[in-house]
């Protein structure tokens, strides 16, 4: 762990710290309403903020594309996979889109040559953390969530020759540490702005319709792999925003 994330990762734990030591000096006082109403006031803010995949509180993310820049980004997320990468990457071609693939680093090591061949093709490369622990992500300590981030920047790098520049956080819950290891890192937090909840609703139709609803110009589309209806759903989102008058925007429309 380089020496910065160290000492940024100390600050943030401190800041906890000092939060706890208040806390527990409101109880020795016999306030322990305050002290209460301290915990559920921290507790709810922390809450609300890891629950927002959008929010800066915890430091700079992208959801949109530059202004003036038009077009539409599509990222997938939780590849690769031999189920449906390579079909994904088919569908891409025969509509002429670039994409962001958010990879996660345990599947790029056992299918290296997806990894390689979405690169061949011309599509971005993103992290998505090594082993992709949705559930835990936006509360891991320091150690774990450096592990998580500088792992699959690894495993990418040694399979691609090249560094990802953007990070995507597991279920967009980022935390605290987050930022000191993207910025050790030199990679930069990137969200979305339409979804249409696939990686919990398998009906085409329905997903598809939220995502219509949220369609503008500059917007980052969030889509995922390794599902049933992957494919299908990609390739009638593509076809929705051709319709709304939108022209899918390739990467190289994101800050340099
Ligand atoms: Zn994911």
């Amino acid at each position: 762990m380089p020496p910065a994330f160290k000492k940024a990762a100390a600050a943030r734990l401190a800041a906890r710290g000092g939060l706890i030591v208040i806390m527990l000096a409101l109880w020795a006082a016999e306030r322990p309403g305050a002290a209460l109403g301290m915990l559920a006031a921290v507790s709810i803010l922390e809450a609300f903020w890891i629950l927002n995949p959008s929010t800066r509180f915890f430091g700079p993310i992208i959801t949109q594309l530059p202004a003036g820049r038009g077009g539409v980004l599509v990222t997938i997320d939780d590849g690769p996979t031999p189920e449906t990468t390579t079909a994904m990457l088919e569908e891409l071609d025969a509509q002429q889109v670039k994409a962001v693939f958010f990879l996660i680093g345990e599947k790029a090591r056992r299918w290296p040559e997806l990894v390689r061949e979405i690169q061949r093709r011309g599509h971005e490369i993103g992290n998505h953390t090594e082993h992709h622990p949705a559930k835990r992500f936006w509360r891991l300590m320091p150690g774990e969530t450096w592990r998580e981030i500088a792992q699959c920047q690894e495993t990418l790098q040694e399979i691609t020759g090249t560094r990802p520049r953007w990070f995507r956080a597991p279920a967009g819950h980022f935390q605290s540490f987050t930022h000191p290891a993207l910025d050790s890192l030199d990679l930069r937090l990137m969200g979305w702005s339409c979804r249409g909840y696939d990686g919990t609703d398998a009906d085409v139709n329905r997903v598809c319709k939220r995502i219509e609803n949220r369609l503008k110009p500059g917007c980052i589309v969030l889509l995922h792999e390794s599902r049933p209806s992957s494919v299908e759903l990609l390739r009638r989102v593509l076809g929705t925003i051709r319709e709304h008058g939108l022209k899918p925007a390739p990467p190289g429309a994101l800050p340099g």
